[in-house]
Formats: structure tokens, sequence, C-alpha cells
């Protein structure tokens, strides 16, 4: 017997076959998919990513936005770094969490590796 959910609600039935009894699953679908958690719903290649997937707004929050504001925010760090070993500056350090991948710059060699 389908779930309460599956008449209540009018969710779609999982497209699969059971192996034990050779019938249709019973399990609502996942989300997006055609089929249940049980039976793949979760497979790499159905889940969407990017401008595919159904919350898609305007893309600043993607995985290669923030990637990008990442490197942006690191670069930025760095060429703070810079700004204090070449005497440049005399203003209070940035506070906060580093970005990934951050490394602080130490000598004018690690500058000139920057630039
Ligand atoms: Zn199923």
């Amino acid at each position: 017997m389908p779930l309460p959910s599956m008449r209540l609600y009018g969710a779609k039935q999982c497209t699969a076959t059971t192996k034990r009894t050779k019938q249709q699953c019973k399990n609502p679908v996942a989300y997006g998919c055609r089929t249940c958690r049980m039976h793949g719903a979760r497979k790499k290649e159905t889940i969407k990513r990017g401008k595919d997937h159904v919350k898609f707004l305007h893309g600043r929050r993607t995985k290669e936005a923030e990637k990008e504001h990442s490197a942006f925010c690191r670069r930025l760090q760095q060429l703070e770094d810079a700004m204090h070993l070449l005497g440049m500056t005399t203003a209070k350090r940035s506070r906060g969490r580093k970005a990934n991948g951050y490394t602080k710059l130490t000598s004018l060699a690690d500058i000139k590796r920057l630039i």
C-alpha cells in the first residue's frame, strides 16, 4: 500500500521495480528524481547542479562563484601582506578568518612569486 503522503499530497511514485516482489516500488520519488532514495535517486548524474537546479536564482552562490570569490579574497589578503612587508601602510591588519589556501607572505621572494 502506498504511503499516506502519496495519496494526500499527490507525490509521484518510484518508477523502479523491486527485486523481491518484481512489482513497482511504492515509495515516493526523491525531490527532482524519478526514483526513491532506495533506488538510486542520489546518483551523481541525477543530481541537478548549477543552472539546472530548481533553486537556481542568480548564480552568486554557485560553487564556481564561491570558489572565485575565495580566490579573490585570498589574493586581497596576500596583497595586504605585501603592503605591510614593503612598508606602504601602517594600518591595522584585517581581522577574521583567512580565505582557503591563504599563505602568509613573509619575504620579498614571496611577493615576487605573487606578482
Ligand atoms: Zn523505489
